[in-house]
């Protein structure tokens, strides 16, 4: 694995068109114009994926999921479960996240390390999306790079506040994946089907616990299992000042958090890519922040 800089994979087409919600849809506009303003990567260097195929997503999700979405045929009930409104926009958006994972692994297998400014939409189900995620970008992107034969083995490390449900039942029985979620016991999913390695946290839990619990679920994870490739799925909604998570995380505890697993990964060798999955700070400037604090963390993780 080379040491360039990272690769920066982003779309216009990831604002998910949801109008006003609490998902900040605007976040990957925004992070996308700090890297530039932050020296990390000018605007036209940014990678442009093309949107998942309908056979990519069927690498991950059934037939009637993915017909339900792109078809238009989904259920009413099945968008209350989504909790964001449907469009063919919205789905188009979440194809274009789902291709901007695809491209980050790719390059993160050619290059060391990529982020996605975008993606990470860890509550997708095979067949079902929930939780404002309707494609899971993540799953569909190992998937894609195994069935290309690139990849045997692959690790996802899941930080969001929320536990990782979708991606834990996806490869419940794909032992070629390894799914790893350190998350709030107390929050949304309330039912938790079991990952690899699931780390429950008490409500309130501030830095330095969080990081003696994130560094020994790394180690136990490289014990057990050696990746060709890892995702990481870095949430940034531990954050104190968060509107839906409950943990208590500083800015800084944050970006150790994001050392942590991104040393991990360096320091055997393995590539990484990042998606950004949730964020919802009382502050939009402070999800921008962590965010954007991760890729400063990917581009100079010694
Ligand atoms: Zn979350």
């Amino acid at each position: 694995v080379a040491t360039l800089a990272p690769a920066f994979v982003y779309h216009p087409s990831y604002h998910l068109n949801i109008g006003e919600h609490v998902f900040p849809a605007a976040k990957f506009r925004l992070i996308a114009e700090r890297l530039e303003r932050d020296g990390l990567c000018a605007q036209n260097h940014l990678l442009l994926p093309d949107p998942a195929t309908r056979e990519q997503l069927l690498l991950a999700h059934t037939p009637a999921w993915v017909n339900a979405l792109l078809d238009g045929t989904i259920r009413y009930e099945q968008v209350l479960k989504l909790e964001i409104p449907y469009s063919q926009p919205m789905v188009r958006a979440f194809c274009h996240h789902a291709g901007g994972s695809i491209l980050a692994a790719d390059q993160a297998l050619k290059q060391g390390r990529a982020f996605n400014i975008g993606g990470g939409f860890h509550h997708a189900f095979a067949a079902h999306g929930e939780g404002f995620c309707a494609i899971n970008d993540i799953a569909v992107a190992i998937r894609v790079l195994q069935q290309q034969g690139r990849i045997s083995r692959a690790m996802v490390i899941d930080t969001d506040v929320h536990h990782g449900n979708g991606t834990a039942s996806i490869f419940h029985a794909d032992r070629s994946v390894f799914t790893l979620s350190i998350h709030q016991e107390n929050n949304y999913p309330y039912t938790k089907p079991p990952s690899d390695l699931d780390v429950p946290l008490e409500d309130g839990v501030g830095d330095q616990e969080y990081l003696q619990h994130l560094a020994a679920a790394l180690r136990y994870a490289f014990d057990t299992f050696q990746p060709d490739l890892i995702a990481y799925v870095a949430g940034s909604d531990p954050y104190c000042q968060d509107k839906l998570g409950g943990l208590n995380l500083s800015i800084e505890g944050m970006r150790q958090r994001d050392t942590l697993v991104i040393q991990a990964a360096t320091a055997r060798n393995i590539p990484i890519f990042v998606t950004l999955a949730g964020g919802y700070a009382a502050n939009l400037d402070d999800t921008i922040t962590l965010h954007t604090n991760t890729a400063h963390v990917l581009s100079a993780p010694a």
